[in-house]
This record gives structure tokens, C-alpha cells and sequence, in this order.
């Protein structure tokens, strides 16, 4: 006897609702719930997975003496940046959600991830290009670049262009493979549910046939999913629950740099962090991206400072344009690429309260280079120096560089991991460092083969540098 159940879901956050609300209490969003219906009532034929492994005999229960403790056998791609932000390799049976933006990339470097893969049959599974599209974007990328591409790889390659995931089921019953992309999970389809693909009972119902397939066969399950211009995973923020590790792939699409950031990991840290470049061979891994991220120029400009900040545990040495104009309009512009404009705009007030200049007539852009997106509050003395020096029209000394916090009043507040911030510093040939006189204390200061300034308050900062 089938029954037809229906429930309200928010499309923005997938907060379930028996009855309609106007506004989602969940993400205070309005207007978001759309009813759907959860189940169809039929018989889930393709939830078994028990021939799929032999290593299942019917026992379901396990002495704990008998789990072989010790490291897991995990699958060590070609890219180091992956493997790193995965915690070491890819674990067997985890399901991974991969969330990025449209147009991102994220395709492409799981594409070209797969194909390196030696000795791994790997399926891909495609709802968004067809089967041509995708070879096409595999030869290119195997062709411009013969780094890490065999011909072993390419034969345990295998695309299934589907969004019907009983069809797929079937053919990974068929084909037992060892890796399994999903590319996207919003593209998916289960006909267990009777929404439309890329609804929020859709995508967690096709979300959880993968996690069962993925648990129940030790095989490695990576979904890609879309997220939206505000950063939420659209709909499917329920799948943040449901996966074992989260992976967000965020950079500006008008610049070559990405930034693969692990926000949810079972299997290890969540301050990982990966860079890749966008060529035209595919996203190629930078190792050492202080050095491509600094312009060092001889000639010295105004308005650039340079922030030693740390992403995730890596120090990250950032270069920081600001440009300060007379405004030419009534209301004068904020402009800020890569940084927040509420935090632009504190650090202006912070300025003009302390130190008596006047942004409220000017034009004010800021932009870190490379277009990245930086969360380290240390990267604030660095825009405010960026911003006087822009202000004053007097460049900041060479070989120079920031690293600190500025609070409400203008003091200058202690940083994290100060020494590794130095030891980046110093690495890349910068001479001096501006500090917090709160940090100060603790540095290693044997270490250190640089000049520390360390400064309490912003009118500090002003006296030194100019
Ligand atoms: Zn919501």
C-alpha cells in the first residue's frame, strides 16, 4: 500500500515544515517553503548492497577487537593540494561534498583529478554535459599539459551521462567502481521522490542513496554541488549534515587564483587549505603562493601594503591596494574587492575619529590582489596602512609588511600564530615587520632574523610610517 506524504521545505536551507511558513525560521528567509513530497511509497529495490562488497556475510555486528585499528587505506591523488585538504588522501566509503559557485571550476579539477588516477576505476557521472562536452574538456586537458596523464587512467575512466539515480545504481552494480563524481547532485533525480531536480527533498533523498552506497561498499563518493552568490549551498544546506567532509571551492572568476577550503572533515583538520591557479591546462597547484601573490616592484607605489596573514594554517604573505580620491559626487563611494565593506568602513571611522582624517569627501576602493577572499583579521593593519599611504600619496618603505588586528578604539590587537607569520615573512626577504606591542611578548625572538616593530595604537602606526 503506497501513502503520498508531503511536507514544506525551505528552498533556501532545507528546513523541514509540516505546515506552510512565511518566513523560515531557520534562515529567517520569506517566501521560501514550497511543499513536496517526501515519499511515493515504493519499494526501494536498489537500496541493497550487500552482494555489492563479499566482505558482508549477514553479520552486521563487530567485536571492536576485531576492526583493524591503525591508518585507513586511503586513495592518494596526483595533487597534493587535494589530498591535503581531504586530510591525507581520499577514505574509503566517505562521501564528500564539493560546493563552489557556477563557472568556478570545480569540474574541471575533479575531472582532471580523475583522469590522473592510476590503478582506480573511477566513474563520473555527469547530469549537466553531455558525454562529448566532457571528452572534449579530458583531451584538451591531456593534451596541453602530459604531466600526470597515462593511458592506464584513462582506460579505468568511465562517464555516465544520467540524472535518474536508478539507472546509475544499476550501472554501478555493473561496473563496480572505486571512485564515484557526482557532478552535480542538483542535477539528480530519484524516482523515490516526486519533486523536481534540485529541490530540497530531492537532493537530500539522492544524497542519501549515495551515503548508503558509499557506507555500505567502502567506496568514495564526491558530490558537486552548486552554491549561491551569498555563499549558502543552495537548498541542499542539509547536506552539510549528511556528508562526511565538506570541501568549498571559492575564488573570483575574473582571477586565475582558487582556493579549495575544508569546512567539514571526519577524517581531518578543517583549518586545510588548497591554491590553484586556473590555466589553460587545468587548475594547476601552487605551492608557494606568497611568491606569486606579492608584485615586488623596485619602484614603490603608493596606497600597497603587504598583510602577513595565516588561511586555515597556512601563512599566506598578501599584497593590498587601496585608493583614496576626492569624491566627485555627492555620496562618496566604498569599494571593496576581497574584503568586507563593513569592516572597510569601521577601519575608516577608526580613522577618522583617531586620527582626525577626513575619508567622509573621498572615494575609497580597496582591493587584495589575486582576488581572493581573506577571513584573517590580521590583514586590518595592512589596510589601514595601504589606505594612509593612499591618503598621504607617500609610499610604504620596501621589504615592509603588517600582520595585526585593529580594535574599536584604535588600539592594535595580538594575532594568532605570530612566529609562523614572521618565519613567512622572513622566508620571502621582508625586513621589517609591524606587530602588536601585545604579540611582542611572546615572540621568539632569537628566531627572528627581522626587525619587529611592534606599535599599540594607530597613531603609532601613523608616526612610524610617516
Ligand atoms: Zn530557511
Amino acid at each position: 500500500m503506497s501513502k503520498i506524504k508531503t511536507g514544506f521545505f525551505c528552498q533556501n536551507c532545507g528546513y523541514e515544515s509540516a505546515k506552510w511558513l512565511g518566513k523560515c525560521p531557520s534562515c529567517d528567509q520569506w517566501n521560501t517553503f514550497v511543499e513536496e513530497v517526501v515519499h511515493k511509497g515504493a519499494d526501494k529495490k536498489n537500496d541493497d548492497w550487500k552482494e555489492y562488497s563479499s566482505q558482508r556475510n549477514g553479520l552486521l555486528t563487530i567485536s571492536l577487537n576485531e576492526i583493524i585499528s591503525g591508518e585507513e587505506k586511503r586513495i592518494v591523488t596526483t595533487d597534493a593540494e587535494l589530498n591535503r585538504t581531504l586530510g591525507g588522501g581520499i577514505v574509503p566509503g566517505s562521501l564528500i561534498l564539493i560546493a563552489g559557485e557556477p563557472g568556478i571550476g570545480k569540474s574541471t579539477l575533479f575531472l582532471q583529478n580523475a583522469l590522473k588516477l592510476k590503478d582506480t576505476i573511477t566513474l563520473y557521472i555527469s547530469g549537466e554535459e553531455s558525454a562529448q562536452q566532457i571528452k572534449m574538456r579530458a583531451d584538451r586537458l591531456s593534451s596541453l599539459s602530459s604531466e600526470g596523464y597515462s593511458t592506464n587512467a584513462k582506460e579505468n575512466f568511465y562517464l555516465l551521462t544520467e540524472t535518474n539515480t536508478q539507472p546509475i545504481f544499476q550501472e554501478i552494480k555493473k561496473l563496480k567502481p572505486q571512485l564515484v563524481i557526482v557532478d552535480s547532485i542538483q542535477t539528480l533525480q530519484s524516482p523515490y521522490v516526486d519533486s523536481s531536480a534540485g529541490s530540497v527533498s530531492q537532493i537530500r533523498e539522492c544524497a542519501a542513496e549515495f551515503q548508503k552506497f558509499a557506507k555500505e561498499t567502502d567506496t568514495p563518493v564526491f558530490l558537486i554541488g552548486h552554491i549561491t552568490k551569498d555563499g549558502s549551498i543552495a537548498g541542499p544546506k542539509i547536506l552539510e549534515h549528511m556528508v562526511d567532509t565538506v570541501l568549498q571551492f571559492e575564488g573570483d572568476s575574473n582571477y586565475a587564483y582558487r582556493i579549495l577550503r575544508t569546512l567539514k572533515n571526519r577524517f581531518g583538520s578543517t583549518s586545510e587549505l588548497g591554491i590553484y591557479e586556473m590555466t589553460a591546462e587545468g587548475m594547476r597547484e601552487v605551492s608557494n603562493p606568497s611568491e606569486i601573490l606579492i608584485t615586488q616592484k623596485e619602484d614603490q607605489l603608493s596606497g600597497v601594503a603587504i598583510a602577513a596573514t595565516i588561511e586555515g594554517i597556512r601563512p599566506l604573505l598578501i599584497e593590498v591596494q587601496a585608493l583614496v580620491t576626492q569624491s566627485v559626487y555627492g555620496t562618496p563611494q566604498r569599494t571593496v574587492t576581497g574584503f568586507d565593506l563593513r569592516r572597510l568602513q569601521l577601519l575608516l571611522a577608526v580613522l577618522e575619529k583617531r586620527g582626525g582624517f577626513h575619508f567622509g569627501i573621498k572615494d575609497v576602493f580597496i582591493n587584495i590582489a589575486g582576488g581572493l577572499k581573506i577571513e584573517d583579521p590580521s590583514i586590518d593593519l595592512a589596510v589601514l596602512s595601504a589606505l594612509l599611504s593612499s591618503f598621504e600619496d607617500i609610499s610604504l618603505p620596501l621589504h615592509l609588511c603588517f600582520a595585526g588586528e585593529v580594535g574599536l578604539s584604535g588600539e592594535i590587537r595580538a594575532v594568532n600564530r605570530i612566529d609562523q607569520r614572521i618565519a613567512e615573512a622572513e622566508k620571502l626577504g621582508f625586513e621589517k615587520i609591524v606587530v602588536s606591542k601585545h604579540n611582542f611578548k611572546n615572540v621568539n625572538k632569537k628566531q627572528a632574523n627581522i626587525e619587529i616593530i611592534a606599535l599599540g595604537k594607530v597613531e603609532e602606526l601613523y608616526k612610524y610610517l610617516f
